[in-house]
């Protein structure tokens, strides 16, 4: 039973009648004393999970945050629902400081958000200790894993947290993490027996479509076309090109503005209130765009560039359709993307990059998947979609499945003789027969499937073995040298003889094919099909759009 105290507390600071379920057991839990990690997509009121709980006991309740702006926000809706708030960060004089920190200590304030840079100043916990803290929020959690999309190095040093308040509960909240960034987060925190809260991640008016990039700007007018008047932003990956392109749809009469961190504040916060306040209708931005955005009717969002991983992605296209009605989100594919990605990675420890490389593959094999992109988000989060979601490109228009049952049992079969210890590319050299060093150094060519998938080439394993892991049936352990891993439903394949349905391995250039033959009404002659698919498969190689590995063939025509 949720306290009375809580539901008086919601009516009357925030005006709401009723709490979202998961709300309710989060704020019980916190309530008991006990420490929790909550996530819960944006804009599914993560907030009130630790305000609430912070107005119901007595003492202060101490928020970590990470970006100015959004504590400033936080602090602002709190004061005007009559919460006494207040935020520590660097953007305050020292007399602002000193003043606040006095009303906290004269027991004024009930939620005093701070930066990680603040919380760990010096004499910054004896002065907490003087206080009483009734709870610690730790707002975006994820930003202490190196495992998840945004890490940040202060977010590290919030396990002394626990060390000099161990009575003190914790909560711990985010939008986006993976099995390993939770795991991740509670242990830096300091947090073995915490609760953890998952919430759906399924967002089933949004409809995800996924385009080769070419001719970008043309297509991206058409899709303005069928979204007249409608709000929506496009994610580039250089701060150059949100500019230039919102130039270019101002040239076409759009009402269109740019946003990225090398703008000075004060653009920014235009940019941003224009948009909120439907002025502009088209922002063009680079990721510092969005975290904390509060804008229900976001119609569509679309990628103009390939996101690093696939919580960045989750993350942008999320803040499409809040008020649950239908939001398109559109994204741009191309091998350049795939190339810049990795050279801007290139930096930072080995371990570190070899981690985004492997997050990155996985945002490839999403945009190159063929079947439902819905369920392969979810699945990516730990969620299992039963049924194809109906909405998205792929399910629109299927591509033809064949049965891939057999090749499912041989693969995973490989990887629980190999005691599930090996990566992707050696468990294609297994099944394939490879007589290569690491393959005979540990005998692996002993083992009773090796050789069996000779009759494919690699580039055809590798793409089943891409849609094994989108569909569940297979799972990547990036902690463990990105180790392939048997589950249930890996098991079921092999002993229940569950089907598997597998998409022919298509190489991404043939897309461009398809338009090619779903151009309206018009009858190709073959050769004049075969001229352009010679010109394209020149231009791409010439761009170096498409992977090294991409051969086509003939009898495609
Ligand atoms: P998050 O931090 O998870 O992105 P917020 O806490 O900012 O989400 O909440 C998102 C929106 O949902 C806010 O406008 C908030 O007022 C609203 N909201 C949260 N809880 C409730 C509720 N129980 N009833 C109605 N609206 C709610
Ligand atoms: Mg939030």
């Amino acid at each position: 039973m949720m306290s009375e105290r809580a539901q008086t507390i919601l009516k009357e600071y925030f005006g709401y009648d009723a709490f979202r379920p998961m709300q309710q057991s989060v704020i019980q839990t916190v309530l008991a004393g006990q420490d929790c990690l909550v996530l819960m997509p944006t804009g599914g009121g993560k907030s009130l999970c630790y305000q609430v709980p912070a107005l119901v006991m007595s003492g202060i309740c101490v928020v970590v945050s990470p970006l100015i702006a959004l504590m400033k926000d936080q602090v602002e809706a709190l004061l005007a629902n009559g919460v006494p708030a207040g935020y520590l960060n660097s953007s305050l004089s020292a007399e602002d400081q000193y003043e606040l920190e006095n009303e906290c200590l004269a027991d004024k304030i009930k939620l005093l958000y701070v930066s990680p840079e603040k919380l760990l100043s010096p004499g910054f916990f004896s002065f907490l200790k003087r206080l009483t803290v009734n709870l610690f929020a730790i707002d975006e959690a994820h930003c202490i894993s190196a495992w998840g999309h945004d890490f940040r190095p202060e977010y590290t040093q919030l396990k002394y947290i626990k060390e000099q308040f161990p009575q003190v509960p914790i909560v711990a909240l985010t939008a986006t993490a993976d099995r390993l960034t939770r795991q991740d987060i509670l242990k830096q925190l300091g947090l073995p027996s915490a609760k953890v809260f998952v919430s759906s991640f399924d967002r089933p008016n949004l409809n995800l479509t996924v385009l080769p990039a070419k001719n970008r700007f043309k297509v991206i007018l058409d899709f303005l076309e069928s979204h007249r008047g409608q709000p929506g932003i496009i994610y580039c990956l250089s701060r150059n090109s949100t500019e230039q392109l919102a130039q270019k749809l101002m040239g076409e009469g759009y009402k269109a503005t740019a946003y990225h961190a090398g703008l000075p504040a004060q653009a920014r916060s235009k940019a941003q209130e224009a948009f909120l306040k439907d002025n502009v209708q088209i922002v063009c931005a680079t990721i510092a765009f969005g975290m904390g955005i509060d804008k229900s009717n976001v119609r569509w969002v679309i990628h103009y560039n390939l996101p690093k991983n696939i919580e960045s992605y989750y993350q942008e296209i999320g803040r499409g359709g809040r008020d649950g009605a239908r939001a398109g989100a559109l994204l741009f594919y191309s091998y350049s993307d795939v190339m810049r990605l990795r050279d801007m990675f290139k930096e930072g420890n080995p371990e570190q990059v070899s981690l985004q490389i492997a997050k990155l593959d996985r945002m490839q094999q999403f945009a190159e998947a063929a079947t439902c992109r819905r369920k392969i988000l979810l699945q990516y989060f730990g969620e299992t979609l039963e049924k194809d979601c109906g909405n998205c490109d792929n399910c629109r228009n299927p591509p033809a499945t064949f049965d891939g049952t057999l090749l499912a049992q041989k693969a995973l079969s490989a990887v629980a003789r190999m005691q599930e210890k090996v990566n992707m590319s050696l468990l294609i050299d297994v099944l394939r027969g490879a007589r290569n060093q690491a393959v005979l150094q540990k005998s692996y060519d002993k083992i009773k499937t090796y050789g069996a998938g000779r009759d494919l080439p690699h580039q055809d394993w590798q793409s089943y073995l891409h849609q094994f892991l989108n569909a569940g049936l297979l799972e990547m352990a990036y902690e463990e040298g990105y180790a392939l891993k048997l589950n249930n439903r890996s098991r079921e394949v092999l002993f229940s003889n569950q089907k598997v349905k597998l998409v022919k391995f298509q190489p991404v250039a043939e897309k461009e094919e398809e338009k090619v033959e779903r151009r309206p009404k018009k009858e190709f002659i073959k050769d004049e099909l075969f001229e352009r698919l010679r010109a394209l498969r020149k231009s791409l190689a010439d761009e170096r759009q498409v992977p090294p590995y991409v051969i086509f063939s003939d009898s495609t025509l």
